[in-house]
Formats: C-alpha cells, structure tokens, sequence
C-alpha cells in the first residue's frame, strides 16, 4: 500500500530482508547440495528423552509447568546452567546472575534495548553473525568493524576505532566463529580484554558453539578478564534443539538489574514448560556425551569436507580450518565477488551463503560461508566438485577469452 509508506518506523526501514531466508527457498529442491543453511543436524535431536522428560513434566508437575512463572527463568535450571560453567569453563556465576532467554538471540535483542541509542558505536567482528547485525540494526547504531584475522581479533584496529570515539559494546562470538569458524587465541582475548578494560565498554561474548570442539585446547572466557564488563550469552539450541528456543544471558549484577526489566516488558518469561522439559531432560541424561557425539559427527563432517574442497579447488581458494563448530569460511581471490559465484552455483545445484550479509555496509566481498552439519560425508566430493564447476563457469565469465578458464586441481 504505497502511500502508506512512511507509517513505519525508521528503526526497522533500515534493516535488511536476510538473504539466508532466499537461499533456504533454493534449498527445498531436493537435487541441491546445501552448505548454506546453518542449522544443527536433526539426527541428534534428542527425541525419546525430551518425550520422556515431557510426559514427567506432566506426571510430576502438573499444571504448575503451565502457569505463568517467574522472568528470570527456572531456578534448578539456572543452577545447572552454573554448575556447567563451572565445571567446564572454570568461571564462578551464581544462578542470580543468569536469565533465561527464548534463544541467545533474545538476549542479543534485550542488550540493545538496555545499551544503545541510535548512533551509538558498537564494534562488531568482519565478518560478523548476520543475526546480529539484524537484531543489532532495529537499535540503529554505528557499526565499527573490527576485522578477524586467524587468531582473532585485529589488535591495532581495535585500539585505533576506540580511540576515536566512546563505544558502548562490542559483540564477539570468541569460539568457531559464525560467519568463519576462527577462534581467538588466548593471547588475542587477553589484548582484547585488556582493551575493552581501558575504555569501559561492554564485552558481549555470544557462544553458542563453544562445547562442540574437534581437536584443541579450550581458551578463556573474557569473563574471567573482565567480570563486571563482560555478558555471556548461552544457547541449548546446537546442544540439544534450537526448536525449544532456550537460551541465557549472564550479566554483572549492574547491567542484571536493567536486562530483566527489558526482558519482562519483552515476553514476561521464556516458556515455563520449555524449561521444565530441558531441565527434567538435564537431570535424565548425560549431556556430556551427547554432545559428544554430535561434536564427533561434525568433526568428520568438517574433514571430510576440507578434503573434498582440497582435492576440488584450486589453492588460491583459502579456507579457514575451524577447531569445531559448524562452519568454513571461503575465502576467493582478490577482485571476486562471492555473490557472482552464489548464481553460478545454483545452477550447477550447490549452494551457500556469500559474503556479504557478514559484513556491514560492504558489497561485493569475496568470502563465504560453508556449513558441513547437515550434508553427509559421502556427499561431501559431489559438493565440492559442483562449487569446483561453478567456479569454473564464473571464471569463465569474468575472462571469457583467458586460455585456461578451469582452475587447476591441487596436486594430491
Ligand atoms: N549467536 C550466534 C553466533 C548464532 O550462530 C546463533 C544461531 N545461528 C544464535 C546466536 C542464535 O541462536 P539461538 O537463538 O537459537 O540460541
């Protein structure tokens, strides 16, 4: 209805349609092969146990699951969530501490609503997780980019933007990373911290993959640079279901106080019935090793793709090597636009997520996004020979009298 055009705010005028959603749509054809969608493996969606954990939910709490509760969340839950971090991360949180969250999502959302005002600057990794920037965005603030090189952040860019003015939060996903699945060293976490420490502004250290490690050792938190400066946000999303919408937030007791406000004006509480179930499924199971084996599945997922790519494509595509997680991050040749490449293989029936939805206020990027959770081993060479023949096909229009379009296969 054009002439109502201007009825919306400008807050949400400015935020991009996500282009994953256009992707998805390529995606629902069977014959394609699909690194784009990000999404946890549904063959490890603990079904059985969650029904199971539900009809004793049922049996055992009754109605009480079913009544409005209380917007912090569950307290047995919240000390689970606290045991783990203890158990795992070597960080002391009390239960206070914690809300329960529909999702880490929402607690990217509650964090803007509590810190930004428009024009406010938020540093943000490039590339960075398009969910943030979309969330992040409805709060109109000036991104920074902080560029992500293999050990994590760029030091000297990240002292050089805050010297140049007051940054009210930065947003970092610290292990296997979403867009490029690059963790931060320890030394880069502790200059990073160091920092942020110097100018006082909000760390937001959003993890939902820190549990599904390959090899490797596990880094530190910033919480244990920066207690007061630092928010956690959790995720049973890559865990257990992302379908259950069950995240948290840990937040210092001064940003604790605003963020509940902000979370009970949002939805009053995170579903009463969803917590109960997860919490009923935590005391059931051994979470452990189930995260075991997913993170053991998406291990050979992960090298079986790399060797795929590896015996495919030719060297001058590089590709991150992520210590978990569920992502690769491609990085093309100066001068190509991994959107270009996006057309091309939709043709040739493969697809991913170009770079640009990862960056802020840049087109035409060169990088992108491969996701190995839901393709089978098997299917990984058929994958990579397609992206190989896209590639080639793209060359092909960008130097259509060159001799030698096809790329050169790496010797192996
Ligand atoms: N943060 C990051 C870095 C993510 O990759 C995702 C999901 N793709 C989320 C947050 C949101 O997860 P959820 O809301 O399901 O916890």
């Amino acid at each position: 209805m054009e002439m109502m055009d201007n009825i919306f705010a400008k807050r949400i005028q400015a935020v991009p349609r996500s282009f994953i959603r256009e992707i998805l749509k390529v995606s629902l054809d069977p014959a394609v092969i699909s690194f784009a969608g990000g999404l946890p493996n549904p063959a490890f969606f603990p079904i059985a146990a969650l029904r199971q954990a539900a009809d004793q939910v049922f049996a055992e709490k009754g109605i009480a699951a079913l009544q409005y509760s209380s917007s912090e969340g569950d307290i047995g839950l919240r000390q689970l969530i606290a045991d783990r971090y203890l158990a795992k991360k070597g960080l002391t949180v009390d239960p206070d501490q914690i809300i329960i969250t529909n999702g880490s999502q929402q607690g990217i959302d509650l964090l803007a609503k509590v810190l930004l005002n428009p024009g406010d600057r938020v540093l943000i990794e490039e590339p960075g997780y398009l969910g943030a920037i979309q969330s992040l965005s409805l709060y109109q603030p000036r991104f920074v980019p902080v560029p992500l090189e293999v050990d994590g952040l760029d030091i000297p860019r990240l002292q050089s933007v805050c010297a140049e003015g007051q940054v009210k939060m930065l947003y970092a996903v610290p292990n296997f990373q979403n867009p490029s699945g690059l963790t931060y060293s320890d030394a880069n976490r502790e200059a990073v911290a160091a920092v942020a420490g110097g100018h006082r502004f909000i760390v937001v250290e959003d993890d939902p993959y820190g549990e599904l490690r390959f090899f490797g050792q596990s880094a530190r938190s910033f919480a244990h640079y920066l207690p007061e400066q630092t928010v956690l946000l959790g995720s049973f999303s890559k865990i257990v279901a992302p379908g259950l919408r069950l995240g948290w937030i840990v937040a210092p007791g001064w940003i604790h106080e605003k963020l509940l406000i902000a979370k009970q004006a949002a939805d009053l509480h995170t579903s009463s019935f969803a917590q109960a179930i997860i919490g009923r499924f935590l005391h059931n199971e051994d979470l452990d090793r189930h995260i075991a084996g997913i993170t053991a599945a998406y291990g050979r997922q992960c090298r079986a793709l790399q060797e795929a790519l590896a015996r495919n494509l030719p060297d001058e595509i590089r590709f991150t090597r992520p210590q978990g997680g569920m992502f690769l991050w491609g990085i093309l040749p100066e001068g190509m636009d991994s959107m270009a490449l996006f057309a091309e293989a939709v043709t040739e029936k493969v697809v991913f997520v170009p770079g640009d939805p990862f960056y802020t206020g840049k087109t035409g990027t060169a990088a992108f996004r491969l996701s190995f959770t839901t393709v089978d081993a098997q299917v990984m060479e058929e994958g990579a020979q397609r992206l190989a023949r896209a590639l080639a096909g793209y060359r092909q229009k960008l130097h259509p009298r060159s001799e030698d379009p096809l790329p050169v296969p790496r010797a192996r």
